[in-house]
């Protein structure tokens, strides 16, 4: 069997050194079996192995293949959706205790980082929210009274005047820093606390496609085309990449893809001309754009999605364009690597975490926004497994609807809904 490779980027390209893993060969048997080696799986597992549990980990592919070796690498607090959602589809008491876990992600992907003396370049520098119009601006407000009521202490507004000094650009208004996010090169992330998982006597392995999970049993069964696994616990963490895997899970969320491309280097001081601070960017458009400066000095930039999952056929030109719009003077510079990943999205907005059985855990549908959020949704499932489930039974409480229209109609409706957000931001409502 040919071993999985990843697929061209730059953070393939800038990875790590990392192990060949082993397939799963025959049968064995785990206090832990996990599915999928992104930040959910790798998360838990940590968190598991750490409290002495035997561990494995089945990856399709190889570690952080998915989303979490794809991403913007931004290091970004809160969730896909913020208080007043939350309040409004699951009640007041729902969205406090939510709201109330919004920075407790990223503070254990820091300590991750730094216990396990991970090198994946994180800059704690802050993550920025750019508005185009005033509208933007009155939700960031808003936001931002939210997060100081449940104990933010680091965030500013920045109006017109004060653009400059984060970005250069003539788009926005303004924008709300945040002093705790930043970011990082997200594989890199991957690969470290895959390797951690490891030195704590877990087990990885790769090229091992998960075809089904058996939860009836006594002790719930993992099978592979050439393996089993027999394991106390279960926790499913394929996301946007389980497809069939456990139909069960398949009509709450939708694979959504997004695109990235990085241009040709630009040197230490065009880029810190393009972005004095080093923030991390994101628009509070509907369908945002996103971006950062790499370690190596090269801009990082992300934007548009694809509801259902496809590749956009020229991801190069329709990023440049977009790209553009913001920094007109990269016009012609070079970019040096195009690439999209795929994540699940759920009706909501917001992650789908729950108990197929008593020992079967499963979480997937963190919609757009995931690389703090699984840290949280990591450690809540490891003390659910260890039996103490207070955190992990609030987000278990959020009931999710499929997408109005069923596999069929669920794409069409859905860019429909995107339209007319789109159509509301453009006439600044
Ligand atoms: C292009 C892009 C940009 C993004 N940018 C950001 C960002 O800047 N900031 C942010 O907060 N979020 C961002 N996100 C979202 C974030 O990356 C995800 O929410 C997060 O990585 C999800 O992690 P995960 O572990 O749940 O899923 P994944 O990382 O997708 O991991 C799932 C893994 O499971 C494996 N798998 C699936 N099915 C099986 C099976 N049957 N058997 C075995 N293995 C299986 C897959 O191969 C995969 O490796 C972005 C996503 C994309 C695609």
């Amino acid at each position: 069997m040919q071993n999985a490779r990843y697929p061209e980027s730059y953070y393939a390209a800038t990875a790590n050194p990392a192990p060949e893993r082993p397939a799963l060969e025959g049968e064995k048997s785990f206090d832990i079996c996990i599915v999928g080696a992104g930040y959910s799986g790798l998360v838990t597992g940590l968190f598991l192995a750490e409290k002495g549990y035997k561990v494995a980990v089945l990856e399709s592919e190889k570690v952080g293949w998915g989303a979490s070796g794809r991403n913007g690498g931004q290091l970004i607090n809160g969730y896909s959706r913020g208080f007043d959602d939350i309040k409004k589809a699951w009640g007041e008491d729902t969205a406090n205790a939510i709201i109330a876990m919004s920075f407790d992600g990223a503070d254990i992907l820091r300590d991750k980082v730094k216990t396990y003396d991970i090198k994946c370049d994180l800059k704690s520098t802050g993550s920025f929210f750019a508005a185009y119009t005033p509208a933007q601006m009155k939700d960031l407000e808003h936001e931002k009274a939210v997060w100081e009521r449940f104990g933010h202490t680091a965030l500013e507004i920045v109006g017109p005047e004060g653009m400059a000094e984060i970005v250069d650009s003539k788009v926005y208004c303004g924008g709300m820093l945040d002093r705790w996010g930043g970011h990082m090169h997200p594989l890199n992330l991957a690969l470290g606390e895959a390797a951690a998982i490891e030195k704590l006597g877990g087990t990885i392995f790769e090229n091992s496609r998960v075809t089904s999970v058996d939860y009836d049993k006594d002790k719930p069964e993992v099978h592979t085309a050439r393996g089993k696994i027999t394991a106390d616990f279960v926790v499913i963490c394929g996301n946007g990449y389980l497809d069939k895997t456990v139909p069960a899970l398949r009509g709450k969320v939708m694979p959504v893809s997004s695109q990235i491309i990085t241009t040709e280097i630009l040197g230490e001081e065009r880029c810190k001309a393009l972005m004095p601070p080093d923030f991390c960017i994101e628009d509070c458009n509907y369908i945002l754009d996103y971006y950062r400066v790499t370690a190596d000095h090269r801009l990082l930039f992300g934007g548009g999605i694809v509801y259902g999952g496809e590749t956009s056929a020229d991801i190069e030109s329709s990023l440049r364009k977009r790209m553009v719009k913001v920094f007109p003077e990269l016009e012609k510079t070079k970019i040096d690597y195009a690439w999209s990943g795929t994540m699940a999205f759920t009706f909501r907005r917001m992650p789908h975490i729950g108990r197929l059985s008593p020992s079967v855990y499963f979480v997937q549908g963190y919609s757009g926004h995931g690389v703090t959020p699984t840290h949280l949704v990591g450690k809540l499932l490891a003390e659910a497994v260890a039996g103490q489930s207070a955190g992990f039974d609030v987000f278990a409480s959020l009931k999710h609807y499929p997408f109005p229209g069923g596999r069929m109609f669920r794409v069409p409706l859905t860019v429909m809904g995107a339209w007319f957000y789109a159509l509301r931001e453009k006439l600044g409502l």
